[in-house]
């Protein structure tokens, strides 16, 4: 993996969840709901003999059925809310001048990172929770309400590129009523050991789709496998919010690639909005300290803590390389071009869930289930210092 020690996520020793995640599927009293993260399906294929960086979406989505999920769902579903509801965040926060400039928090090494460097900066991140948290906390509230399922016996499980994600699921800030949001997190490698240990061959699967509601997302969401790929999704939301135009130029170039450090200025309307992408966590010490310095002329921030972005994450295949990694990108932004909805805000069934549960971006119940907090941290090694 790209772990190393200085990596932030407390990766030093990989827990192994498949076994969990099979009790459950092996519990008849449990519905178990699988959702996916944006940069598994660009991934996967790479033990299977596939080309690198091949998009195997429709045969993991059978490899899962085939493992025994009841519901196999995306995780970009919740991408899509993730950025309606942080396009909002922002908007309330320029028009306000207040706790700008705001960071993204969808990467919980960098949250981590945050909790425990820059305690007296925690007010910029935004308190929009991540895909795979806004999922989950769907799933145990509206979706178990309209397939009259009880929260008790629904087991949720994320297939992320991520080893940091298993330690966001237990913080006490993502559950409700005492059970955590999500209740298990496999890597993209745990996911090909459970392909492997059904024995499927995976490069000949038939190819399938989704399950609905939430198994339908747009471009935007895809991309957020991707250093710079939240700021466009968020960018496209934001732009046309603020001015009420249609954006036809979706793709916003300045924030893509490999650069440590992308900045760029955009007008939206009558404002200026300066922006800066940084991945690893090297190259968001630099920026934010130039925060804490008060040299700091931006008003929205990205930060991934793996390099390239979580399509090079801790939990991707053994083997991950920089060519590997340039691969996934271009998958990556392939699926936004193919993808009919680019905008977040354009996701007809996350419409229809703000219709019938959530009423408006920022509303108190979007508040109560969507958003989150953060608190100082102690440093646990010296290494950390
Ligand atoms: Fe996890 Fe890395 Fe993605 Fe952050 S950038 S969410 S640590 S895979």
């Amino acid at each position: 993996g790209q772990c190393s020690l200085a990596c932030p996520v407390g990766a030093l020793v990989e827990k192994d969840d498949t076994d969990r995640v099979l009790d459950a599927i092996f519990d008849p009293n449990k519905t178990v709901i699988v959702q996916t993260a944006p940069s598994v399906r660009i991934a996967l294929g790479d033990e299977f003999g596939m080309p690198k960086g091949s998009i195997v979406t429709k045969k993991m989505v059978t490899a899962l059925r085939m493992i025994g999920f009841d519901k196999v769902f995306d995780t970009n579903y919740g991408a899509d809310l993730t950025i309606t509801e942080e396009a909002n965040e922002l908007i309330e926060r320029i028009k306000s001048g207040k706790k700008m400039p705001m960071a993204t928090s969808c990467c919980p090494g960098w949250v981590n990172y945050m909790e425990k460097h820059y305690p007296d900066l925690l007010d910029h991140l935004s308190t929009t929770k991540s895909p795979m948290q806004i999922f989950s906390a769907i799933t145990k509230t509206h979706y178990a309400k309209q397939e009259n399922l009880d929260p008790k016996n629904i087991f949720t499980v994320a297939i992320m590129p991520c080893i940091a994600k298993k330690y966001e699921i237990t913080r006490p800030e993502m559950a409700h009523d005492g059970r955590p949001d999500t209740d298990a997190v496999l890597t993209t490698r745990e996911l090909i050991k459970l392909i492997k240990y059904i024995g499927i061959d995976f490069e000949n699967l038939p190819e399938s789709e989704f399950d609905n509601p939430m198994g339908t997302a747009t471009g935007a969401a895809a991309i957020f496998g991707a250093t710079g790929g939240v700021m466009e999704a968020a960018l496209r939301t934001t732009y046309e919010w603020l001015t009420g135009e249609e954006m036809k130029n979706v793709e916003y170039t300045p924030v893509r690639g490999f650069d440590g450090i992308k900045e760029a200025q955009i007008n939206i309307g009558d404002k200026t909005i300066n922006i800066a992408v940084a991945h690893t966590l090297n190259n968001a010490k630099i920026l934010m300290d130039k925060l804490r310095a008060g040299e700091c002329k931006y008003d929205f921030i990205e930060v991934m803590a793996c390099p390239g972005g979580c399509l090079g994450g801790g939990g991707q295949p053994i083997g991950t390389t920089m060519e590997v990694n340039k691969k996934r990108m271009e998958s990556i932004y392939q699926i936004d071009k193919n993808t009919k909805y680019r905008k977040s805000h354009e996701n007809p069934y996350l419409k229809q869930l703000y219709k019938d549960f959530l009423e408006k971006p920022g509303s108190e119940i979007a508040h109560k289930l969507l958003h989150t907090h953060y608190q100082a941290r102690k440093k646990q090694f010296d290494f950390e210092k």
